[in-house]
């Protein structure tokens, strides 16, 4: 069995020499993004004289060094003991969506007009081979979901009849309401429409029908009428690493949760938001096969190149799924957030069943000069995506 040593600890709590451990601790911990929380300033605990080029390391305390062999040390009988820091502390509960800032104005919306119908219609050249019949697809179970940003969201699980994946909508705004969730069921009672999701107005302890009452139903009878246009739409494909283990490799997780800013912006609220999120990794490949095009990527090759190489097409995915899942939300046009002026036709359908009516550019937060993500790899990626996918961004 391997020994836990105090080196470990040691590294981490003395930082390294003094002189370059200052500028460290300001330079590299103010460019880590904020869900790397709390910030960790070890380098700058370490000497109190910031001028000093050769302040002398302090000693580690005995207290800081892990140590398996001594006893835990235990409180003595009527020593009070205080309570453990709460976990509802800023550094589990971000004010924020991590990784990115909140304010910003969605007015700002990049957007132009599109009609794939006419070749200068904005929508790319290519024709992508789409599937002759949409897919059927259903929305077993909705729900709220309160989002750290204070707006308000619900989630739509759906199943289909080509895959056996769990396919998301993520709406943002009341008013967009799910037909095959909405839909009675056989044999179904009050309690289970609620359960599933399929009710109107907002649930409560003791409700016993999915049907708001009188005062609730007036104001959902007006929620159903928005005044806004079109909602915007984005269509985010499932990116594990990008989301949810902090890679820089590409810009996805900031995609997403621009999408949701904008979404559940103030501005927008009449026209409302939809994120389609499938579930097709890796540009359709999976995890396993884009970790490996990650590895074929540090021996040199772009990331279409290392696709091709893994015998995958470029861009595997496909939009049927999508197109449908915005019918069943009776959203037949939209504004649709993307910089892939290919996507357009793609989600519209073999029958142009939805319509694209604006194309909203998506622009990286770092370009913007915000925070956002920035490495070498994430700068390749775009790049690729510009010069090899066609997509529309100023390089
Ligand atoms: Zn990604």
């Amino acid at each position: 069995m391997p020994q836990f040593t105090s080196e470990t600890p040691q590294l981490a709590s003395a930082g390294s020499p003094a002189p370059a451990a200052d500028t460290w601790a300001e330079d590299t911990t103010a460019q880590l993004p904020s869900f790397y929380s709390p910030q960790s300033q070890p380098a700058r605990e370490t000497t109190s004289d910031p001028t000093s080029a050769s302040a002398p390391l302090k000693p580690i305390p005995s207290t800081d060094r892990l140590d398996l062999q001594s006893p835990i040390p235990t409180p003595a009988k009527d020593a009070v003991v205080p309570p453990p820091p709460s976990l509802l502390s800023p550094a589990f509960t971000p004010p924020a969506t991590p990784g990115t800032p909140t304010p910003g104005n969605a007015q700002r919306l990049n957007s132009v007009s599109v009609d794939s119908t006419i070749p200068e219609g904005g929508c790319g050249t290519k024709r992508p081979r789409l599937l002759e019949t949409l897919p059927e697809v259903q929305c077993i179970v909705r729900a709220r979901i309160p989002t750290v940003s204070g707006t308000e969201m619900f989630l739509h699980l759906y199943t289909n009849n080509v895959d056996n994946k769990e396919h998301l909508a993520i709406v943002f705004g009341p008013h967009i309401r799910s037909r095959s969730l909405d839909a009675p069921r056989e044999g179904e009672t009050e309690m289970d429409r609620m359960i599933r999701g399929a009710y109107t107005g907002k649930l409560y302890p003791g409700r016993t029908t999915s049907r708001a009452a009188e005062s609730e139903a007036g104001s959902a009878a007006a929620a159903a009428k928005p005044a806004g246009g079109p909602p915007l739409v984005r269509i985010h494909s499932e990116c594990y690493t990008g989301e949810t283990a902090w890679s820089a490799r590409c810009d996805c997780g900031e995609q997403l949760d621009e999408a949701a800013r904008l979404m559940s912006h103030p501005d927008n609220s009449a026209a409302g938001g939809i994120i389609i999120y499938l579930r097709q990794e890796g540009r359709g490949i999976g995890l396993g096969e884009k970790l490996k095009a990650y590895n074929l990527q540090d021996l040199g090759s772009d990331t279409v190149e290392a696709n091709l190489l893994l015998r995958h097409p470029a861009d595997a995915r496909s939009y049927g799924l999508a197109t449908a899942m915005l019918l069943d939300l009776g959203h037949p046009e939209v504004r649709l957030l993307t910089n892939n002026p290919e996507k357009i036709r793609a989600v519209e359908g073999p029958g142009r069943e939805v319509v694209v009516k604006e194309r909203v550019a998506m622009v990286p937060l770092s370009w913007k000069g915000e925070k956002g993500i920035r490495s070498r790899e994430v700068e390749a990626y775009l790049e690729t995506k510009i010069k090899k996918m066609g997509h529309m961004l100023d390089f």
